[in-house]
């Protein structure tokens, strides 16, 4: 099958959309080709071997460490690679996963690294950070801005190519099922990445795991609807303490559906990722003052 390179600029010829295996559903993703660099290298392995014969990518940006955005790495071995700051550990020793998604004692961490071995992933190490509001010029007429969005992952980058208005949004995906289950994951500033994105003015956006989103007023929609899924889920962890006499902790609220309205072929990971969200609701609850710690576990204040 071939990939799918879609030139998505009116203003740049060489800007394409390169939709992901399995219309990028994890453990794949989509990426953005600007020029001679890549955005994540998740497409799949066969799709970026065939991609290479046609167009010389030297640079790799990579969005966050996640793994269905960095599978692909090693199909580029002369290329430069770029990340933030934060993510950069997790990415030059992918070992550091495990811990990471919090799943060493449960028996899925072995799974998890079965994925690794499947994919072919290995480490990668980085030649160039980049930090907030930085522009990153590709060619004469290319223009990168890069924009720190933390809450993902501690280090998650989006981007604004400057005169296209062509936004890449990573994992701020834009799909049902907003993810903060890492230990390095921060729903606070997830939520204050979700506000920055809705402040800018992107003519189309790409993101990680949904077909391209097209017109300003459209994306800004989808931006409220994907943090009003975040803000439902809160509610039902609210009532699930108005419904306890006793102080609740996020592992009383495991197999509820408070998160993964269904589970999928991941489900035992899906399980753990779901505490670990609960735990950055119960975070930002905490801060917010709604619940306080009281023996054993948390009350509503
Ligand atoms: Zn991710």
């Amino acid at each position: 099958m071939a990939v799918k390179a879609q030139n998505i600029s009116d203003i740049h010829e060489d800007v394409y959309f390169i939709q992901g295996k399995n219309r990028a559903r994890y453990p794949y993703s989509n990426s953005l080709l600007l020029d001679n660099y890549i955005i994540d290298t998740g497409i799949s392995g066969k799709y970026l071997r065939k991609l290479t014969r046609t167009y010389k990518i030297e640079h790799v940006i990579l969005s966050h460490w996640h793994e269905d955005h960095i599978s692909g790495n090693h199909y580029l071995p002369d290329a430069k690679f770029h990340c933030h700051i934060l993510d950069k550990p997790i990415i030059e020793n992918i070992d550091k996963m495990i811990p990471y998604y919090d799943i060493e004692h449960e028996g899925v961490g072995q799974e998890l690294e079965k994925m690794f071995t499947m994919l072919g992933m290995k480490d990668t190490p980085i030649d160039i950070t980049f930090d907030d509001n930085e522009i990153i010029d590709i060619g004469d007429r290319i223009q990168l801005k890069v924009l720190h969005t933390p809450g993902h992952t501690a280090g998650h980058c989006s981007f604004i190519e400057l005169s296209s208005k062509i936004g890449f949004l990573g994992d701020i995906d834009l799909t049902n099922h907003p993810y903060y289950g890492n230990i390095d994951a921060n729903l606070i500033d997830f939520e204050k990445s979700i506000q920055r994105l809705l402040n800018i003015d992107f003519d189309i956006v790409v993101t990680g795991h949904r077909d391209p989103i097209l017109g300003k007023s459209l994306i800004k929609e989808k931006l409220k609807n994907y943090h009003n899924i975040i803000l439902e889920r809160e509610e039902g962890i609210l009532a699930e303490f108005s419904e306890q006499d006793q102080p609740i902790n996020p592992s009383d609220l495991k197999n509820k559906n408070l998160i993964y309205k269904e589970y999928s072929l991941f489900e035992d990971f899906e399980i753990i990722a779901e505490e670990l969200m609960i735990e950055k609701h119960f975070n930002k609850l905490e801060s917010m003052n709604k619940i306080i710690s009281q023996g054993i576990g948390y009350i509503l204040k």
